[in-house]
């Protein structure tokens, strides 16, 4: 205890006390450990905290200090031992302890507590001292006199402090007294009691007051007025009575009775035992300051004002302490709220400005950083944060600089014009698209303004047009006027008024061809729907001119054709309607589309047909619409007979023509079907029939009769001609006799070759053919023969078969008329020595011709004609019959062949005779 004590009373260091006085608890009162804290009274804070010599961090053991204060509360400055000791600490190294000696004392002076506690543990009981009740008494003495060095200790602290203050003070005053007399600031000193002692020269000077009109006064009593701030004077009486440190700015009256405001610093003066001595007041007109920066205020929420009512966001950047600050309006142009973001707003604007312009943003900005430039005025895009949206933004920076030129801050608004843009964008285009229109639509368009001075002139269409001069389309308020006087200058040939605004005028061009122009005139608006000048669209419509005439004049044309059309049509329905035939025509889908009177009268069923399906006008007449159908698959005319009983019980028989009348392309256009009554032919072709077998009969009989006839009359001939020749064998005949009888024979011969000719002609006519194969040289060989004799004076006769000499025919009647032809051209011989007749054969493809050439007399042209008609005779010298060729001719006729002749007279005749080719019935 006294080895404490001696080290205690040297130590004067609270913390070494502490830490001394819990060593000795244990070693003094034998407990197992100790613990001594101090603490300040009242507050629930511990200063210091010493186990068993050393400090321990407080809060880790204030469980244990809770529950220590608890249990000691009610004692005060006294030792007690206290037994079964619970602590329910979350340490549960204390939960072992079990008794506990104490001592607590509060210095109300000093303002702290002492605690000094002793514990032993249940389990090491036995082994300390058993706190007994006796030792309270000594624990007590023992925290008295820890307690009354602690408090000397704490003394001695403030008695130091003390000095270090006054030695401070002494430094600050002697600092102070040099301000007092060098600043330009007011000074004043006041007694305790805030009356003046002293005040410098700036304080006069500011306030108007001498030295000597305000000592002994309180600054309040002629420096404050009615216009100064309660509240203020409140804290500063305040904080006087309390001897505490005050600055505030209170608004002052100076001696003339203007206003100043004045910053004040009262420092209160303290004798060393804390009374008051002095007060220093420091005093700054601020007047200017406050004015500037009100005005500063004033001139901000204006601007605020102007800024948010016209939506312009502001942002400031100071580089002095590099603080950013931007207004409601710039918040929301960014879509950010102020509250929410924490992060950087240099940032924030960097990740919404368009990647493809930010480079273009920061080099523009780079300017005011390297001082190229003072302001920069900048559009771009920016995405709007809250809604993701492209915002146009146009944006003002202003660099401000101090006097050296240095950066200050930058000062920057920001106008969303998003909205203008877009409807600039979209004005922009609809007006690129109307100029691209008119462009494309060859319109001219021309706007003046309200003098008539050009504005706009669609270029490309003047340059297309020969409008010589656009600018006599510059129409203005009154354009029908205006056209008037233009016609009266000869710039327009003339116009024509459509309505008020639209006029037809023709202007020549360069070539003085005439240009008809539609010229639109119209007033132009500006946004309060004032005229703000004219506009004139021209259409050149000189083609449209031209095709309007040619379109007139097609028109004409069309219908004169119509016209003509339609006197046609009545021609033809006149024509048709007058037809002895009844007349149909049937459109290709088979209905009736004309019909003439004749047929509506004859067949009633046609009248009123016009459009009906024939199908069902002649539903029961098949044959006839089958041969419609006939005509109709092979687009060809049909005929049809019919039969048909008229309603007065008449038959009559009509013959139908159907015809289909097609186009270029062969498609049908109509169906003609026309009806002939052929009654009365029917009956005149009965008759003739019947006229015919008649005449059949009797030319058969005429034939017959003509045959025995000539065949009856042969025979007496030829009993004349026997007797004849026997009396030409009677010798010694009259030479009279002789020549009559002569002459007779002559006759005779003539007369049988007559009935001869008649016999062969009634053979011909009666008897059909009797083909065979017949070889014409065999044929002529006889014929020549016979023929010598009657040339005496010799005739070349020669016969020239080309191929074959056999042909096909009648043999009988091919060797009469050889023998006629050859005949003639022997009988009509010239008597000259080189005389002939030549027969010429040759085969053709259908035919065989045989060619029967003299050199005779010659046929004259007159007669050339008529030598093949019965009974003609060339000349009067002629000595046949004039039968030979009439029945040659007939004979031809009956082999289907042709008999022609040439001839000239004096030279010789040529007869050809063209045989076809036959073939035998049983081949
Ligand atoms: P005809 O009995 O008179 O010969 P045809 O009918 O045989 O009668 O001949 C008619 C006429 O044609 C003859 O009268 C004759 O004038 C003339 N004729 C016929 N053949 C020849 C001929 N080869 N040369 C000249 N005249 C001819």
């Amino acid at each position: 205890m006294s080895d404490f004590n001696s080290a205690a009373l040297k130590t004067t260091d609270t913390k070494q006390l502490l830490a001394l006085t819990s060593e000795a608890i244990v070693d003094i009162f034998e407990v197992e450990t100790a613990y001594v804290f101090e603490k300040l009274s009242g507050a629930d804070q511990y200063l210091h905290l010493f186990h068993d010599g050393i400090e321990v961090v407080c809060d880790k053991m204030r469980p244990l200090l809770d529950d220590i204060e608890v249990v000691s509360s009610q004692t005060q400055g006294t030792g007690a031992i206290r037994e079964g000791l619970n602590l329910k600490t979350e340490l549960h190294y204390l939960n072992q302890f079990a008794k506990a000696i104490y001592f607590r004392y509060t210095d109300v002076d000093a303002g702290n507590t002492l605690l000094i506690i002793g514990m032993v543990s249940v389990k090491n009981e036995p082994l300390y001292r058993k706190l007994e009740p006796r030792q309270d008494s000594i624990y007590n003495v023992f925290g008295q006199q820890v307690q009354s060095l602690l408090g000397n200790i704490k003394k001695s602290e403030q008695i130091q402090q003390q000095i270090n203050t006054i030695s401070a003070s002494e430094l600050e005053l002697k600092k102070l007294s040099l301000i007092a007399t060098k600043t330009k600031n007011g000074v004043i000193i006041t007694d305790n009691q805030g009356r003046i002692e002293w005040a410098n020269d700036s304080f006069s000077e500011s306030s108007g007051f001498s030295l000597d009109e305000v000592i002994g006064k309180k600054p309040k009593e002629f420096l404050h007025g009615p216009e100064t701030d309660d509240n203020t004077r409140e804290i500063l009486s305040e904080a006087l009575s309390k001897k505490k440190n005050v600055e505030v700015t209170l608004l002052n009256y100076h001696k003339s009775g203007s206003r100043y405001y004045n910053q004040l610093e009262i420092t209160p003066v303290l004798d060393e035992q804390g009374n008051l001595l002095n007060f220093i007041s420091l005093q700054k007109d601020i007047t200017d300051e406050i004015r500037a920066k009100e005005e500063i205020l004033r001139i901000n929420s204006r601007f605020e004002q102007i800024a948010e009512k016209s939506q312009i966001g502001i942002w400031e950047r100071e580089f002095m302490d590099n603080t950013i600050v931007w207004n409601d309006i710039l918040m929301n142009q960014y879509g950010v709220k102020r509250n929410e973001t924490k992060e950087d707003l240099v940032a924030v604007w960097r990740t919404c400005v368009h990647p493809d312009d930010l480079q273009h943003v920061l080099d523009s900005q780079q300017k005011l950083y390297s001082k190229e430039a003072e302001s920069v005025e900048l559009e771009y895009r920016i995405k709007r944060i809250n809604d993701g949206q492209w915002r146009y933004l146009k944006t003002l920076t202003i660099a401000e600089t101090d006097e050296q030129g240095e950066l200050q801050r930058l000062i920057g608004s920001s106008v969303d014009i998003t909205e203008t843009r877009l409807s600039q964008e979209k004005l922009r285009a609809s007006e690129e698209k109307y100029r691209r229109i008119i462009e494309n639509m060859n319109l001219g368009l021309i706007e003046t303004n309200l003098n008539g001075e050009l504005i706009f002139m669609n270029e490309l269409f003047f340059k297309n047009t020969s409008i010589l001069h656009p600018q006599h389309l510059v129409l203005g308020q009154n354009p029908e006027l205006a056209l008037q006087q233009r016609v009266i200058d000869k710039d327009i040939v003339s116009f024509r008024k459509i309505d008020d605004e639209v006029f037809e005028i023709e202007i020549l061009d360069s070539e003085e061809k005439a240009l008809h122009l539609l010229v639109s005139t119209g007033n132009v608006l500006n946004q309060s729907s004032k005229t703000s000048g004219y506009i004139n669209i021209i259409l050149d419509i000189s083609s449209e001119k031209q095709l309007n005439i040619n379109f007139e004049r097609a028109l004409a044309e069309r219908d004169s054709y119509l016209k003509e059309v339609d006197t046609l049509k009545q021609f033809y329905e006149n024509v048709l309607n007058n037809s002895p035939a009844k007349i149909a025509v049937i459109t290709p889908d088979l209905k009736v589309a004309f019909y003439n009177n004749l047929l509506a009268e004859q067949e009633p069923a046609w009248a009123n047909s016009e459009g009906k399906s024939i199908k069902d006008l002649l539903s029961d007449r098949q044959d006839f619409l089958s041969k419609i159908e006939a005509s109709l698959a092979s687009l060809k005319l049909v005929q049809l007979e019919e039969k048909m009983t008229y309603d007065n019980g008449e038959d009559k028989y009509i013959l139908r023509n159907i015809l289909p009348h097609v186009n270029q392309k062969n498609e049908l256009e109509y169906l003609v079907i026309s009806g002939v009554n052929i009654s009365e032919l029917k009956e005149i072709q009965s008759s003739v029939t019947t006229k015919n077998e008649e005449l059949k009969k009797i030319n058969t009989e005429l034939d017959n009769f003509v045959y025995s006839v000539s065949h009856d009359l042969r025979s007496p001939l030829l009993a004349i001609k026997g007797l004849i020749n026997l009396i030409f064998q009677t010798s010694s005949l009259d030479k009279n006799v002789e020549t009559y009888l002569k002459l007779a024979e002559d006759s005779v011969l003539r007369l049988d070759s007559t009935i001869q000719e008649i016999l062969d002609y009634s053979r011909n006519a009666r008897l059909d053919l009797e083909l065979k194969e017949v070889d014409l040289a065999k044929l002529v060989e006889p014929i020549f023969a016979d023929l010598k004799f009657s040339a005496p004076e010799g005739i070349e006769l020669e016969i020239e078969i080309d191929g074959n000499p056999r042909i096909i025919t009648d043999e009988t009647r091919m060797s009469v008329l050889l023998k006629n032809i050859i005949g003639n051209a022997v009988k009509y011989r010239r008597n000259i020595p080189e005389a002939f007749v030549k027969v010429h054969v040759s085969h053709g493809d259908t035919s065989t011709f045989i060619r029967i050439e003299d050199n005779g007399q010659g046929i004259t042209q007159k007669s050339l004609t008529k030598v093949f008609d019965m009974f003609y005779r060339g000349t009067s010298e002629s000595i046949g019959t004039g039968l030979g060729l009439y029945l040659c001719k007939e004979i031809v006729d009956k082999f289907g062949g042709k008999l022609s002749v040439n001839s000239e007279w004096g030279q010789g005749s040529t007869f050809i005779i063209e045989h076809p080719h036959k073939t035998l019935a049983h081949e």
